[in-house]
């Protein structure tokens, strides 16, 4: 398995590496910064019975893209585990860095900019008809130049099945209604609008006072997380156009694609 990792260009060299301190915690362990060969990076460090060939297979997915808009994996170095080496994204995940800065600090343009970074990412991901199939505001991380990158595709599957297998845990408050019901596969892009309806509000978890069943019950009866206030018209509109019952209906990029355009060309400031 090691050569097949060496033949692929994927094995990195661990002389190179210099460990750096931890800067957040995930499923399988730490994350720290640190630096190869000169270059910032982040390390995530999978202590499990991982073999290279696991590795190979499970995260085929990333080894396949590149995209400004996800997070770039660099490479693994087999020791410890695995390493899984990527791309420094200093500014951390979404969610805290909405929270850390607050509504003021970040404008509404800004906050259009990031939302349509993870439109774009996820649009890469459909165009490799790859469903991520974890997005969530803490597995959106943002750059030191404050670009927001899709990262996490330990989940991701290619969309070959058309139903979900029975044992999948769904991520409820955030999963399209038709996918709670006919567990069809097909729902980034309503967590697409989960997320803009949470940048709106400033970050707080959609349907907060509810438990996940209340909240299935909320979805099937088609009553809505309406909370309005403080939300620039701008992207409360575009969050309505995720919301159609209809899962073709819901655009992802276009809409604020030609948004984002006319802003540019009229100059108006949001
Ligand atoms: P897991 O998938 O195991 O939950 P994550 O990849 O979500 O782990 O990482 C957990 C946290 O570590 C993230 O929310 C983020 O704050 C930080 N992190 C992960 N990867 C990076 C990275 N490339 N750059 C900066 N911070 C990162």
């Amino acid at each position: 398995a090691e050569t097949k990792l060496l033949k692929s260009g994927w094995l990195l060299d661990l002389s190179k590496l210099t460990l750096g301190a931890a800067i957040g915690e995930g499923e399988f362990g730490a994350v720290f910064e640190g630096e190869y060969g000169g270059q910032r990076v982040a390390i995530k460090n999978i202590k499990s019975d991982v073999t290279a060939q696991d590795f190979l297979e499970e995260t085929s997915v990333m080894t396949n893209l590149r995209h400004k808009n996800l997070v770039q994996l660099l490479g693994v170095i087999l020791h410890n585990g695995l390493y899984i080496i990527t791309e420094l994204m200093t500014k951390g995940n979404l969610v805290n860095f909405l929270r850390s800065r607050g509504r003021l600090a970040v404008s509404a343009t800004q906050l259009l900019r990031l939302a349509l970074d993870v439109c774009e990412g996820m649009e890469h991901l459909e165009s490799k008809k790859l469903l991520h199939r974890d997005l969530a505001g803490r597995n959106i991380l943002v750059s030191e130049d404050s670009v927001a990158k899709v990262s996490d595709f330990g989940l991701a599957v290619a969309k070959v099945s058309s139903t979900t297998p029975d044992n999948l845990k769904l991520p409820v408050k955030w999963t399209a209604p038709e996918a709670l019901k006919t567990r069809s596969l097909r729902y980034d892009v309503n967590v697409m609008r989960i997320l803009l309806v949470q940048v709106k509000i400033k970050v707080q978890q959609p349907y907060n006072a509810f438990d996940s069943r209340e909240v299935k019950q909320i979805i099937e009866e088609r009553r809505r997380n309406d909370a309005r206030s403080n939300c620039p018209e701008i992207i409360y509109t575009q969050a309505r156009c995720y919301r159609r019952q209809n899962a073709e209906q819901r655009n992802p990029n276009r809409w604020m694609q030609d948004r984002l355009e006319t802003e540019k060309a009229q100059n108006i400031s949001l």
